[in-house]
Formats: C-alpha cells, sequence, structure tokens
C-alpha cells in the first residue's frame, strides 16, 4: 500500500498474556521511535483482551476493547490464552471468544506469515535459505464453524465441528494471494485436502478459476500432508503459500520452526482497505512469561507489517526489518536462537533495535 499515511495515527495495542506484554512493549518502543523520527503523529492506546480481560471484566473482549479497535488506525497485538482459560466453553475463552471473535468481526480475512530465514545458521536445517509467505485463510473454516456442539449419547459423549467455506471466502482470498504472488516470485502454492474434504474441492476449484485470471503466477495445488513434508524437504522452493484457516495454523508453526524460532514470525491480519491487526504469530508462552526470555523480533516485525501496510510507511518499515537483521547477524540474540552465543533479555533486544535504528538515522543525516 503506497498512500500517504493518515495525519494522526491512533494505534490499539492489545498486549494480552504471558509473553504479551512484554514482547509488544519492545514493539511499541520501536514504533514510538519510528514516529519521533519520521514526524509521525502517533498516539498509543491500551486496551484488555484474553485472560487479563477475563480476570478484570469477566470477557475476553470486553466492549471497552471492541470500541478502541473500531477507532484505531491499526492494531498491535502480543498474544492471548493460558491453562487457567483456555478450557473455557469457546465462545468465552481467550482464543476464540478474544481475538478469534476480533478478527472474525473486523473481518480480517486474510492473515500474512511471512517466514523468512534471516540467518541460515538459526535454521535446524541450516543451508536452507527461506522466504515464504504464508497466506492463511483467517475468519473461516472448523474455527469459525457454524456447526459445532456436543451431545451425549449412550455410549458418551460426541463433540463435532465442521469446516465450512464458501466460494466467495475462496474467492477472495485466492485473489489476494494471486495477487502477492504476481507481485513477488510468481510462484503460488494452494494447500488442500481435497483427495478428501468437500470444502478442499471447493477450494481448489475456485483457486483454479481464480489463478486462471493470473497469468503470470505458476501455481501449484498440495495436499496438506505433502505440504507439510515438502516444506521441510525443500523450504526454499516456496514462494507464497495459501490456505485454510486450520492448516494455516498448523504449517505457520511448522515454517517457524524451519527459520528457527516462532520468536521470528512476524503476521498482518488484512482485508480491503488499510486497517489490519499486527501479531507475532506465537501464543503467550507461559513457561517463559515473565522471565525477561521471550523473543520480541517477531512483534517487532509485526510492527514494521504494520508500518507498512496499515501506514504506507514503507521506508520505515525496511529500516526496522533491517535493524533487527543486523542485530541478529551480530550475534544479539535471545535464548530461544542464541546457540551458542550468549543471550541477551526480550528488552536488551528492544535497546539493540532502537539504538542500531539511531545509528541508522545518524547515518543518513
Ligand atoms: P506458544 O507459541 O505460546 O509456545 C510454543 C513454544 O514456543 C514454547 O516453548 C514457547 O516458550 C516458545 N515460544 C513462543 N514464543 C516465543 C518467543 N517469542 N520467544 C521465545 N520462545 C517462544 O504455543 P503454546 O505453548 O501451544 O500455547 C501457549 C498459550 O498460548 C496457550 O494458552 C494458547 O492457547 C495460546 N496461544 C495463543 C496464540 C495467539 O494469541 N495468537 C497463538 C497460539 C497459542
Amino acid at each position: 500500500m503506497t498512500a500517504a499515511p493518515p495525519d494522526n495515527v491512533l494505534i490499539g495495542v492489545l498486549p494480552g498474556d504471558g509473553i504479551g506484554p512484554e514482547v509488544t512493549r519492545e514493539a511499541v518502543r520501536v514504533l514510538e521511535a519510528i514516529a519521533k523520527g519520521s514526524g509521525l503523529d502517533l498516539t498509543v492506546a491500551e486496551g484488555l483482551l484474553g485472560g487479563c480481560a477475563i480476570e478484570q471484566t469477566g470477557r475476553p473482549l470486553p466492549d471497552e476493547t471492541w470500541e478502541l479497535c473500531q477507532r484505531s488506525d491499526a492494531l498491535l497485538v502480543g498474544a492471548v490464552g493460558g491453562e487457567k482459560w483456555d478450557s473455557l466453553p469457546p465462545d468465552q475463552n481467550p482464543g476464540l471468544g478474544g481475538l478469534l471473535r476480533l478478527r472474525r468481526e473486523l473481518d480480517l480475512y486474510a492473515n500474512l506469515r511471512p517466514g523468512i530465514s534471516y540467518l541460515p545458521d538459526l535454521s535446524p536445517l541450516r543451508s536452507c535459505d527461506v522466504d515464504v509467505l504464508l497466506v492463511r485463510e483467517a475468519v473461516g473454516g472448523l474455527y469459525f464453524s457454524p456447526h459445532r456442539g456436543r451431545r451425549r449419547e449412550a455410549d458418551g459423549d460426541v463433540a463435532y465441528d465442521t469446516m465450512e467455506y464458501s466460494a466467495a471466502q475462496v474467492r477472495r482470498i485466492a485473489t489476494l494471494a494471486c495477487r502477492l504472488a504476481a507481485e513477488r516470485g510468481g510462484r503460488l502454492t494452494s494447500v488442500d485436502k481435497a483427495n478428501v474434504l468437500e470444502s478442499s474441492q471447493l477450494w481448489r476449484e475456485v483457486m483454479g478459476e481464480v489463478a486462471a485470471r493470473f497469468p503470470s503466477v505458476e501455481v501449484e495445488h498440495l495436499y496438506v500432508d505433502n505440504c507439510a513434508m515438502q516444506l521441510v524437504l525443500r523450504p526454499g522452493d516456496f514462494d507464497v503459500v495459501v490456505t485454510e484457516n486450520l492448516f494455516g495454523d498448523i504449517l505457520s508453526d511448522e515454517l517457524a520452526g524451519i527459520v528457527g524460532s516462532l520468536g521470528l514470525l512476524p503476521s498482518g491480519s488484512l482485508r480491503d482497505d488499510r486497517f489490519g491487526l499486527y501479531e507475532p504469530v506465537h501464543g503467550a508462552a507461559p513457561d517463559i512469561a515473565g522471565l525477561g526470555k521471550a523473543n520480541p523480533a517477531a512483534a517487532i516485525l509485526s510492527a514494521a507489517m504494520l508500518l507498512r501496510h496499515s501506514l504506507g510507511l514503507d521506508r520505515e518499515a525496511t529500516l526496522v526489518e533491517r535493524a533487527v537483521i543486523t542485530l541478529l547477524r551480530r550475534g544479539v540474540r535471545t535464548p530461544d536462537i542464541a546457540h551458542g552465543v550468549e543471550a541477551v533479555s526480550t528488552s536488551a533486544f528492544g535497546d539493540a533495535v532502537l539504538a542500531e535504528l539511531d545509528s541508522m538515522h545518524d547515518g543518513q543525516s
């Protein structure tokens, strides 16, 4: 998106649970530094989402948060969830009742998840050169199953969810994915399970119709199980991967493993205007919450996506990405990717990004 940024920008920040507040803090510091350096009139307003919202208001997505989201130019989210709340009924828990509901009600149908191997040595596959854009359909499929429930039968409980997609839902994500592939390397992999699922057969049919309008894009269809394997065998061959909600959720964690850590994968949930919700792909990571061990790179890179897609600040987004890559190369790494170098804390990584941005700025002036 290249349009000029709005004069006054309001970013709604929803830090959430676990490591969410820790990584979001660093991303907000970066946004504030960029705003200061570029003269952007930026206001940041925080809201409650997820388990912390349940604790304070009894609901995962309180009205005040919804109201903040509606008047914001873009949203920056940490992560939600935790053992204490995850087993609540789906519509009352931090995931489905909070974050997923927010994405759905804001109609943020396209969840873009770039997985890039910034440094080959961070990947367990070592010599791989990966630059994949995973496009996940984010407001349909099993997670928003219209027919879901539980019933009691003579021999015990039965629970069910149904995967449903309309042709219109597939068409809009297919169109976006084809457009993105045409702007990148011209290769698109559409992932489904059309040998078994009706919804996947419709997916493949519509994907084919849409792809026919993009002659410059080479389209490959893969079954999700095969795709999971091919991603490990030949990750460097993939360019844009488009898939439905559940498959995308799983494959993006695989992609995170391939490039080295969940702490390196940002995401942006978009629709057809410039509004978007930006968040790291990872969850609330309760195992490391509060220890200063969380990698804030994914959150900071999500802030870079926000600058590019919602504010049209492409140059500034690139500066932030360059700062993060420079630090990783220099060995400034949190414990998840330290691999033998002395690890830095979450806030020390944030400090280093700010210092790097400063030095880039000085280098330009
Ligand atoms: P998770 O992503 O939170 O953690 C998986 C593993 O990756 C853990 O070992 C964790 O320590 C590590 N990890 C994750 N992010 C990291 C980071 N930035 N730096 C270093 N290490 C990192 O997934 P999980 O353990 O399956 O789920 C934990 C909680 O998060 C659950 O309550 C779940 O519902 C929630 N969750 C939320 C989201 C979201 O908000 N988008 C996504 C997935 C899971």
